[in-house]
């Protein structure tokens, strides 16, 4: 079963969340997919014995070959190629911006002069290892490095769909959370009950909806703030799995790196419980599922 954790907003305690899950389940597999911001392994702490270069193909002109014709340019939907055709004594020029490209492989598929070829570009790199009997797995997006996703599918093929996998997804509802929610078979959504996460809550759901995920709520901080986000849910059909109340030892421990259920057999004991409320929701919302396919 992949259940990934996500959150509308940052802050919402997702990682937290997400490593006292995977501490109190052990045998599972990991993975952050939080590319631009990893900080699982600052908790988890595993020995990351294996690296591999993230790359992406994007195209290198063969300049002999061009003829400045324009049809890359044209095709290409990101605008990261501009062609400028020769002019007078000037010489054309095909310029590539890799930044902007998605290598969707287009340009190369339709130059009619074969004046393209694909070169690697390094985005970043995949790290993998232990923690204890946790299959660590995220990913480093290289800075200033714009477009995440690819990384994202480069973590996600680490998936063994044999065993429980855990995705930490990056916060809010764009292509890189998208990428990440891909394929889940649940998500758990995090989130704190003040007006801002109930914004970005409505937002998450309606995401996960269009995916058709089923998903289930842990609201943190849950004696700090008002009653929007459980009357939210309420009115919605959304379960709350978990409440967690602001715990000050807790905070601190979450600064220096340590992990709830570590230090505490009533918050391991909890954890076990979401796990288990987890199983329970996706199993009714698959035999719903069944229900309504047969009438
Ligand atoms: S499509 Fe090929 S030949 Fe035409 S401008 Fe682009 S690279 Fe040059
Ligand atoms: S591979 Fe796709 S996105 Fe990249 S430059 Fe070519 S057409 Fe544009």
């Amino acid at each position: 079963m992949v259940i990934a954790i996500a959150s509308g907003k940052g802050g919402t305690g997702k990682t937290t969340v997400a490593v006292n899950l995977a501490r109190v389940l052990g045998d599972v597999q990991f993975l952050d997919c939080d590319v631009e911001e990893p900080n699982a392994h600052l908790f988890l702490k595993p020995d990351l014995a294996e690296r591999i270069p993230a790359r992406v193909m994007v195209p290198e002109i063969i300049e002999e070959k061009c003829t400045y014709c324009g049809k890359c340019a044209e095709v290409c939907a990101f605008n990261a190629i501009a062609v400028i055709a020769p002019k007078d004594a000037l010489k054309g020029s095909v310029l590539v911006f890799p930044n902007l490209c998605h290598s969707c492989g287009g340009c190369f598929l339709l130059c009619p002069e074969g004046a393209i070829r694909e070169v690697p570009r390094e985005i970043g790199v995949v790290e993998t290892g232990r923690a204890g009997a946790v299959r660590f797995v995220h990913g480093r997006l290289n800075v200033g490095e714009a477009m995440s996703p690819p990384l994202i599918r480069q973590v996600k093929k680490h998936v063994d769909r044999t065993r429980t996998t855990l995705i930490d997804a990056p916060p809010g509802t764009s292509c890189p959370v998208i990428t990440s929610l891909e394929g889940s078979d649940y998500c758990l959504l995090v989130t704190e009950p003040t007006p801002f996460g109930l914004n970005d809550l409505v937002l998450a759901v309606e995401v996960l909806r269009v995916m058709g995920i089923p998903h289930g709520l842990v609201i943190n901080r849950c004696d700090i703030g008002d009653d929007g986000v459980e009357s939210y849910a309420k009115a919605n059909g959304i379960p709350v799995l978990m409440s967690i109340p602001f715990d000050r030892e807790i905070a601190e421990g979450y600064s220096r790196g340590l992990i709830a259920v570590d230090g505490s057999g009533a918050y391991a004991e909890k954890f076990r419980g979401l796990y288990e409320a987890i199983r329970n929701h996706y199993e009714a919302d698959r035999g719903h599922q069944r229900q309504r396919r047969h009438g």
